[in-house]
């Protein structure tokens, strides 16, 4: 892992999210203010505008330059949570480059945007998509299961985690103003997070990355 792969994971999330903006508006408006796509493709639109810098660097520093990136254009809650993503992987050592050490640093990302959002699983936001996620990776890698195999795994947890966000009640952020209202809505945080692990999993899969 190094800046040019962190570059490719970019534009795939960023090639995925164009291609479902108008369904992460609707949800947004559905049960938030309807910015969250708006918000998200700005951030992507910067970071593609900083491809070399990132692309010149080692794995920690670019997700570091990335999240300062994403702190100062994306906006809204998600800006300081992916911040807190990307700086949290950025401070796991990924020296040794396995597929363990990257389950960590996911973790560690996962890890600091609950901090940041003071929020864990159940509450319908993104953390009911990444929670999952970082323990399928982390208990997989732990299991020396291969990276083919993770690579399929973690889209499948993903998306039947983002399906269940639907019925859930928000209880924090914009949705939980909806009260029982929120209900009967997938996340727009849940579905962006999960469409973003896709296509890097998508994208990691193809192997040359
Ligand atoms: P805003 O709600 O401020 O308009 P966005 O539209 O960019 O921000 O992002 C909304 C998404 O952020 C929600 O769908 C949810 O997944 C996520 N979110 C909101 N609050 C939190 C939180 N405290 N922890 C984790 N994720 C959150
Ligand atoms: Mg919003």
């Amino acid at each position: 892992m190094n800046g040019k792969t962190v570059m490719t994971c970019i534009d795939a999330a960023h090639a995925s999210l164009k291609e479902h903006a108008d369904e992460i508006a609707s949800l947004d408006q559905a049960i938030g203010d309807g910015d969250h796509i708006i918000n998200l493709l700005r951030g992507m639109g910067a970071l593609a505008g900083m491809r070399e810098q990132i692309e010149g660097e080692s794995f920690a520093p670019a997700l570091k330059l990335a999240a300062t990136k994403v702190l100062s254009t994306v906006g809204g809650s998600s800006g300081p949570l992916f911040f807190s993503m990307l700086t949290g992987m950025a401070k796991t050592p990924t020296d040794d480059a396995g597929v363990a050490a990257v389950a960590r640093a996911f973790a560690a990302g996962v890890d600091a945007v609950g901090q940041r959002g003071k929020t864990g699983i159940g509450s319908k936001t993104m953390m009911d998509v990444l929670i999952p996620v970082a323990e399928r990776f982390t208990a997989m890698a732990d299991a020396l299961a291969s990276k083919k195999e993770i690579l399929e795994a973690l889209p499948r947890i993903a998306e039947e985690s983002m399906l269940a966000t639907r019925d859930m009640l928000a209880t924090k952020g914009r949705a939980s103003f909806l009260g029982e209202r929120s209900r009967g809505h997938v996340d727009p945080g849940a579905r962006s997070s999960q469409l973003m692990i896709e296509a890097v999993c998508a994208r990691l899969a193809q192997g040359d990355a």
